[in-house]
């Protein structure tokens, strides 16, 4: 994997972790109310894009469906 390829693939990732964080995991507490299991659209390749977000830590997992594409785990 050459350092572009890595670069762009971070972008996505870190788009998407924002997205669900901005989303789930509102100031003051930073964690949802509840566990968070549900999906977005993939910020990379349009697909879905299944996580989840724990109500106890506000930490975060996803991954998309199509292969190689976004993942990320305890973020
Ligand atoms: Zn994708």
């Amino acid at each position: 994997m050459t350092t572009q390829t890595w670069n762009v693939m971070n972008k996505h990732r870190i788009a998407a972790i924002t997205e669900v964080k901005l989303k789930h995991c509102p100031a003051p507490t930073y964690k949802p109310p509840a566990d968070v299991r549900s999906t977005m659209t993939c910020p990379k390749c349009g697909g879905r894009l299944a996580f989840t977000v724990s109500s106890q830590t506000g930490i975060s997992t996803g991954r998309c469906n199509s292969v190689g594409c976004v993942t990320w785990s305890a973020q």
